[in-house]
C-alpha cells in the first residue's frame, strides 16, 4: 500500500486558512458550513459545490459533493468524503453496505500508538504490536476521517482553493474526529495546513475510484490510527480497503512479535535504493530501515527483478504438478528456489503479495519431489496468509 496523493494543479493563491466551524453539523449530509451553502453558485464554469442528500447518487459530474459515510452516527465512526464522480453510487450499491467493522472476537487490542522517536530516530509517533500477531491476522479495521480525490487539484475552483474546500469537509467532522485530524503530522508546511496534513498522511484507496482511465480517478484516505504507521522498505502489514464497510483492514503481512513496530511502505518496494529515496523525498525523511542501511548492488538487483523472477517461477510451476506435470524436477531447481526465498525474507520482501505467489510455486515443487513434510509446513503458512486476500 502506497501513500497516495497527486500534486495536481497547484494552488495559485496561497490559502488563507479558514478555521473549521466548531458548530458544523456532521450528522447531516448537508453541510451547514457557510462556504458550502453556495449550492448552485457558479464556481468555475464547471465545478459546483453541491448539497448532498445521504442516499442521492445521481450527482452532476460537475459537482463537488460533500457527504458523510455512513450518514448516521455510527459506533465505528464516520468518514467525511468529498466525492467528485460516480464512486458514491458504487459504494452505496455495494452488497452489505453499510457493513459494521469486524469485532476482534474478544481478543485483546493488538496495537498501541506511542512515541517511536526513542526507538527509531526521527519517526515521532508509531504503531506497535502489543502482543504476538500471526501472519494474516487482522490487527485493526478503521474507517477514515477523510476521503478525497487523490488528485487534490480537482478540488480547486476559480473562486476557492483546495484549502477552502478541505476546510468545508473538516468543518463537517464531529469534534473528536476533527481534533484527531488536526493533530496528524504535517511535513508539507509550504502547503495550507489541511492540504499539508492530507499530503503527509493520505493512503491511496485503489479499490475506490471514479470510472475512467488514469490514477487521478482514485481516492485517498486519511485515517487516525493507520496514518501513524511509519514507513519501512520492509513492510510487515497489509492494508485493504473494504467498500461495504468503507474502512481499511490492516493485517499482519507476516508474523509480528509483541513490541514490534508496524510498518508499511510509502513507496514501491520494487525500487532500488536511490529510486526509493527519490520517491520518499516528499515525506521529508531518510529511511534508515535495515534494507536501506544495508543496500548493495545485489539487493538493488533483487528488488528490481524479484517480481519478474517470481512470475517466471510461477509459470514454470504449472509443469510441476497436475495434468501438465512432466518428470521430476532437478534437485538444483529446489535449491535455487529455496535460496531465492531466503533472499526475499532477508531483504524484508516476505510481506508482499509476490512472496505469496512464490510460496505457491515452492509448494508445487515440494509436491513434485515428494517432500511431504516441507509441503505441510508451507501449506500452513499459506493458509494464514490467505486471509490477506479476504
Ligand atoms: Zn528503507
Amino acid at each position: 500500500m502506497k501513500r497516495g496523493f497527486l500534486n495536481g494543479n497547484k494552488v495559485k493563491q496561497r490559502a488563507l486558512y479558514p478555521l473549521p466551524s466548531p458548530n458544523a453539523n456532521s450528522n447531516s449530509n448537508i453541510s451547514t458550513n457557510a462556504n458550502a451553502d453556495r449550492d448552485g453558485a457558479n464556481i468555475n464554469s464547471q465545478m459546483r459545490y453541491t448539497k448532498s442528500e445521504a442516499h442521492k447518487t445521481d450527482h452532476s459530474p460537475a459537482s463537488i459533493v460533500f457527504t458523510t459515510i455512513p450518514p448516521r452516527p455510527d459506533p465505528d465512526g464516520q468518514s467525511e468524503w468529498i466525492a467528485l464522480g460516480d464512486a458514491k453510487k458504487r459504494v452505496l450499491g455495494v452488497p452489505g453496505y453499510p457493513r459494521a467493522l469486524p469485532s476482534m472476537d474478544g481478543e485483546s487490542v493488538a496495537y498501541e500508538v506511542r512515541d517511536a522517536g526513542a526507538h527509531e530516530k526521527g519517526m515521532g509517533l508509531g504503531v506497535f504490536a502489543t502482543r504476538d500477531i500471526d501472519a494474516g491476522a487482522l490487527i485493526f479495521a478503521e474507517r477514515p476521517l477523510l476521503v478525497i480525490p487523490v488528485n487534490s487539484g480537482r478540488l480547486a475552483t476559480s473562486d476557492s482553493n483546495i484549502e477552502n474546500t478541505l476546510a468545508i469537509a473538516v468543518g463537517r467532522m464531529r469534534a473528536g474526529s476533527r481534533d484527531a485530524f488536526m493533530q496528524l503530522a504535517n511535513c508539507h508546511n509550504d502547503e495550507g495546513p489541511l492540504l499539508g496534513i492530507v499530503r503527509t498522511n493520505g493512503w491511496i484507496v485503489r479499490e475506490l475510484s471514479d470510472e475512467g482511465e488514469g490514477t487521478d480517478k482514485a481516492y485517498t484516505a486519511i485515517c487516525k490510527i493507520a496514518a501513524r504507521i511509519n514507513h519501512s522498505c520492509m513492510p510487515n502489514i497489509h492494508a485493504r480497503f473494504d467498500l461495504a464497510s468503507f474502512a481499511f483492514y490492516i493485517r499482519a503481512a507476516r508474523g509480528i512479535k509483541a513490541g514490534e513496530q508496524l510498518f508499511h511502505s510509502y513507496c514501491s518496494v520494487n525500487l532500488p535504493l536511490t529510486a526509493r529515496r527519490a520517491a520518499l523525498a516528499p515525506y521529508a525523511f531518510t529511511c534508515a530501515c535495515h534494507a536501506c542501511t544495508h543496500a548493495s548492488p545485489t539487493s538493488d538487483t533483487l528488488r528490481r527483478e524479484f517480481a519478474t523472477r517470481v512470475e517466471a517461477y510461477r509459470r514454470m510451476s504449472d509443469a510441476w504438478v497436475g495434468k501438465k506435470a512432466s518428470k521430476k524436477v532437478d534437485e538444483g531447481v529446489v535449491r535455487e528456489l529455496e535460496e531465492f526465498r531466503k533472499e526475499l525474507v532477508s531483504e524484508g520482501l516476505d510481506g508482499t503479495r509476490t512472496y505469496g505467489v512464490m510460496l505457491s510455486a515452492i509448494l508445487r515443487l515440494y509436491m513434485n519431489s515428494g517432500r511431504i513434510g516441507e509441503a505441510r509446513v508451507l501449506v500452513e503458512e499459506m493458509r494464514q496468509r490467505q486471509r490477506l486476500e479476504g
